[in-house]
């Protein structure tokens, strides 16, 4: 026998253990939850390797859980006749975090508050290390599925290192020791795991016994009638088939016949976990076939965006020796990924109909989905996009109007869908050109994200109405009308040729604007010009090579201001030329295309000094 090799956790594993170990004492029953549903799976992997190889130790080995105790000693033992782990990935998996678990599980932990939230563990993928919540010292004895592979034994206490040596005679899979710390000893009776087991572990698809005794029915409920199953038990299948704490938010049950036969259940979930930090989600939706799981994480059923949807799909269509490789390919399972995820976008509109203010709930947390869903799904595009929310000039701050709304409440006379994309209301409603629309009773989408431009780009209709940003120089509102008296035509030609010549390069043209309404002026992006937002992002990237923005200056000949400039280029150029840059830096500050913000500084000082003197 050889002596044990002693190993040093990574740095990310202490971190979580350490947390475990001293921040964690609420809810620590879930470590059973944590146990079971990774024998659970590593049974479902032996499941598919069998499918597939030859060459398996004990290979007739039935794939079942089974846990026993010992109250005497303080012991709860978990085996599985899963695949198991040979030495390399005994230190790849339990002695390292490939992503970033770790750190997204620590901050989610700091919302969570005092005593932490264990349940939540699960989610981060380092739900193993649970255990040292309850554990004086955990064993994990193996075997792996590979024929010849060694016998071995992992040991740790969760402090700094684990060791790892040879132990004779173990059976294919897993069995976990754990020694029960003395406040913990609870878990070793009975009565206490079969209650933890009922509460979580319901729905595994292999049959758990404890000391010697079945405890388990396995159930599709996806399969039965929607009155057969009650509310507790979609909860507790929603938080057993996503490794869920929260609860969901909206489900969909639902059977067909035609074109597949797919019993399906769906649902929504509370929380984003990608908004913890934990990177893309794999796809939620399982697929079956008659109750047999094919792929827990089916990569090309659902289209990507929806991966934060939960649940199943089963369909008896499938062949059950379907593998993972060859459904990503298959045709039916594509079809069947339409069929669902069309049904599940229609379901969502008449939820969002039926009660608007849950949907804008549910909607603020998954837009960045919603979004990606535009922008990468073309087959459901519209449907998509009707579910899209906005603030709006019409809407009070925080509530939001769909388009579908937004289409309905469109004045007689307006020809596009409008929006404005800046990062705040207070800067579109400070900014200038709103207020023409406004004049007019037209609505305009104020969209926030840098990420929304992208998503408008691609969505260039909706219900045949166009949708256009109010600083495109496309926009038409015809006549606004607006009060005071205006420069003449022939002034106003004058003035505009006399400012596209001293103000030079930065302007491609000035024009009278006809949508200005208190504003002297504002900018607009020529055509084939990058838009501010995208001309940021450039810019963030690669500063050097964005160019000096080029714009076309509208100019408002009813104001004050530009009637000042029009006098005072006759008699005093050179105010004149102080005052016209400074009002195209203003302009430009509104559109979001100010480069060099100093050079304002020094010119309003130089206009005050000139009021002053
Ligand atoms: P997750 O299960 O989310 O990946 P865990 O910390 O629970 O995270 O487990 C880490 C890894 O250890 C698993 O991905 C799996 O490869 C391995 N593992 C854990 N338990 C078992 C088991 N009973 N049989 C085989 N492998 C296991």
């Amino acid at each position: 026998m050889s002596t044990p090799t002693t190993h040093e956790f990574q740095a990310e594993v202490k971190q979580v253990l350490d947390i475990v170990i001293h921040s964690l004492y609420t809810d620590r029953e879930i470590f059973i939850r944590e146990l079971v549903s990774n024998a659970a799976d590593a049974l479902e992997k032996m499941r598919h390797t069998q499918l597939t190889e030859k060459d398996i130790f004990q290979a007739d080995k039935p794939l079942e859980i089974s846990i026993t105790s010992d109250e005497t000693a303080g012991t709860l033992t978990i085996a599985d006749a899963g695949i198991g782990m040979t030495r390399a990935e005994l230190v790849e998996n339990l002695g390292t975090i490939a992503h970033s678990g770790s750190k997204a599980f620590a901050s989610a932990l700091k919302n969570a508050g005092k005593g932490g939230d264990a349940t939540l563990i699960g989610q981060f993928g380092v739900g193993f290390y649970s255990a040292f919540m309850v554990a004086e010292e955990v064993k994990v004895y193996t075997h792996s599925w590979r024929g010849e592979g060694e016998h071995l034994v992992w040991s740790s206490t969760g402090v700094g290192t684990y060791t790892i040596e040879e132990a004779p005679d173990q059976d294919r899979g897993c069995r976990i020791v754990i020694r029960l710390k003395e406040d913990a000893r609870d878990f070793a009776r009975p009565g206490t795991i079969r209650s933890v087991l009922g509460k979580y572990s319901n729905f595994v698809g292999f049959p758990i016994t404890l000391n010697g005794e079945r405890v388990n029915t396995v159930e599709a409920i996806w399969l039965k009638n929607k009155d057969e199953v009650t509310e507790e038990q979609y909860e507790s299948f929603y938080k057993f088939t996503a490794k869920a704490f929260d609860k969901p938010v909206y489900r969909l049950h639902f059977q067909a016949d035609a074109p597949l036969v797919i019993n399906a259940l769906l649902f929504l979930p509370e929380q984003n976990m990608e908004a913890f930090g934990m990177g893309q989600m794999e796809p939620g939706v399982a697929l079956y076939c008659k109750k047999v799981l094919i792929d827990p994480h089916p990569p090309k059923l659902l289209p990507d965006w929806m991966r934060f949807v939960k649940g199943v799909i089963d369909s008896e269509d499938l062949p059950l020796n379907i593998s993972r490789e060859s459904m990503q390919d298959s045709a039916l399972v594509r079809k069947l990924g339409e069929v669902v995820g069309k049904r599940l976008l229609k379901f969502l509109d008449k939820e969002a109909q039926d009660d608007a203010k849950k949907f804008q709930e549910f909607y603020m947390k998954f837009s960045r989905f919603f979004k990606e869903g535009v922008a990468t799904d073309h087959a459901n595009r519209d449907a998509i996009a009707k579910l899209l929310r906005f603030e709006s000039s019409l809407t009070e701050p925080g509530e939001v109007v769909g388009l579908g709304d937004y289409v309905k409440r469109m004045k007689e006379d307006q020809k596009a869908i409008y929006y404005q994309v800046a990062p705040s209301r207070a800067a579109i409603e400070g900014g200038p050109y709103l207020e023409a629309f406004k004049s007019k009773g037209y609505e305009v989408l104020f969209l926030y994200e840098s990420i929304d431009e992208y998503v408008v780009s691609t969505l260039p209709e909706f219900e045949g109405k166009k949708l256009q940003a109010v600083n495109s120089p496309d926009v038409d509102l015809g006549e606004v009308s607006s009060e005071g008296e205006s420069l003449s035509e022939d002034d106003t030609l004058a003035l505009a040729g006399w400012l596209k010549e001293s103000l030079g390069d930065g302007v491609e043209e000035v024009r009278a604007g006809k949508r200005l309404v208190s504003a002297p002026a504002l900018a607009i992006t020529p055509e084939g010009e990058m838009t501010p937002q995208l001309r940021q992002m450039m810019k963030a990237l690669k500063p050097s090579e964005v160019e000096a923005p080029k714009v076309i200056l509208e100019i408002n000949p009813r104001h004050e201001l530009v009637k000042k400039v029009n006098h005072l280029r006759q008699n005093d150029a050179d105010l004149a030329k102080l005052l016209s840059e400074q009002i195209l830096d203003n302009a430009l500050l509104s559109a979001g295309l100010l480069d060099d913000p100093q050079r304002v500084v020094a010119r309003t000082e130089k206009i005050m000094a000139r009021i002053a003197g």
